[in-house]
């Protein structure tokens, strides 16, 4: 079976790193139709937007995408590429997997996290009143009338959770947890203070989670959490977090596991799936073949999960750790004096060379 799969390189360092992960990826025997869609800054001055509709459309035809980061512009009206794709493509699970392999410079052992994050409510929805205009001022009136006084010189971003959306991102984790052999998901909250948002968030995790015995359920307040990350990260497996959270808690998870340059990710709806690294477009690094591709490879790894080919996922990952381990082919940010290491398509070569057996 050949896949037909949407290729976004993205800019700055997006076509290194992409081309790097399909070469790998190509490399495990699966056969690929790349379906390329240019997004991003080259994306401005041909289509005249960084996002041009095409690219929609490729990733809606296909479900299935492999992107590189891309610079948010700035001045255009966009406040990001990605949000605008998980908006209108509604991706609302953001699923980061934070590994530690043996080799990668961090403080950390053994720590294997899955993060889910919601991506498409809480204070992240966009519903913000400026300070000053009619609209906050009225609502800033109501609340002073209905919960006591507010201060008028307020700017207020409305934090939203819903019923419907923390049951899909729950029962996603669940499924998730199930198909890929976890134990555990902890829920992350603030219910003790906001009850009627984060509160609500946990008394519907509650609920999905009466409908999977075999996988077990905690919960932990987010700042608990924090603490406990820092001292103790092997206690979780995996973590579901309404959006912001989810947002400053992926973060930390990567930098737990070695950084950026070794943290994948994906943003998954109902039937679409784009597959992406963490990390951004880090203009100044463009064109020099410097820079990591191995958090861009593991989302490859994730996506062959997603296809449910499991065992070239299987054997991708073992290439690439065995890579890592040997630390021989890896590019700066992985060496602990942070100087020297090999280009990014170097690193690719040594990965392929491993899946070949050599
Ligand atoms: P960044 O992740 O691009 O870079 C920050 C620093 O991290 C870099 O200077 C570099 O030192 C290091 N780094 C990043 N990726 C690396 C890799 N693969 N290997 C080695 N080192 C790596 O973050 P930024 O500078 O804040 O953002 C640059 C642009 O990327 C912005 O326009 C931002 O909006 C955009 N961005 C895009 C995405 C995305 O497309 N998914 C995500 C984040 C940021």
């Amino acid at each position: 079976m050949t896949y037909t799969v949407t290729l976004v390189p993205g800019d700055g360092i997006g076509p290194e790193v992409t081309s790097a992960a399909r070469s790998v990826l190509e490399a495990t025997g699966v056969k690929f139709n790349w379906e390329i869609a240019e997004a991003g800054a080259g994306a401005i001055e041909k289509y005249g937007t960084p996002l041009p509709e095409s690219v929609i459309d490729s990733i809606r035809r296909n479900k299935i995408a492999l992107k590189g980061p891309a610079t948010t512009p700035i001045g255009t009206g966009f406040r990001s590429i990605n949000v605008a794709l998980r908006k209108v493509l509604d991706l609302y699970s953001c699923l980061r997997p934070c590994k530690t392999y043996p080799g990668v410079p961090s403080f950390y052992r053994d720590v294997d996290i899955v993060v889910v994050r919601e991506n498409t409510e809480d204070l992240y929805a966009g519903i913000e009143y400026e300070r000053g205009t009619p609209e906050a001022e009225q609502l800033l009136k109501f609340v002073s009338d209905t919960r006591g006084k507010v201060r008028a010189d307020s700017g207020i971003s409305l934090k939203i959770i819903s019923e419907f959306g923390t049951k899909r991102i729950v029962k996603f984790a669940f499924d998730y947890a199930r198909e890929n052999h976890r134990k555990k998901v902890t829920a992350v909250h603030k219910a003790n203070i906001m009850k009627f948002s984060d509160g609500l968030f946990l008394s519907v995790a509650r609920e999905v989670a009466r409908g999977y015995p075999d996988i077990e359920f905690t919960d932990v307040i987010i700042d608990n959490l924090c603490m406990q990350l820092v001292r103790n990260p092997q206690q979780f497996d995996m973590l579901v977090l309404p959006n912001l959270y989810g947002d400053i808690i992926s973060d930390l998870c990567a930098g737990l596991v070695g950084g950026l340059g070794v943290a994948p990710g994906a943003n998954i709806g109902q039937d679409i799936a784009v597959f992406e690294p963490t990390h951004g477009s880090a203009p100044k690094y463009a064109g020099q073949n410097r820079v990591n591709p191995i958090a861009t490879m593991l989302s490859g790894m994730l996506m062959l999960r997603h296809l449910k080919e499991i065992e070239a996922a299987n054997r991708l990952e073992k290439a690439i750790a065995a890579v890592i381990s040997e630390g021989k082919n890896v590019t700066y940010d992985m060496k602990s004096d942070k100087s020297g290491g090999v280009g990014t398509s170097q690193v690719a070569d040594a990965v392929i060379e491993k899946l070949q057996g050599n």
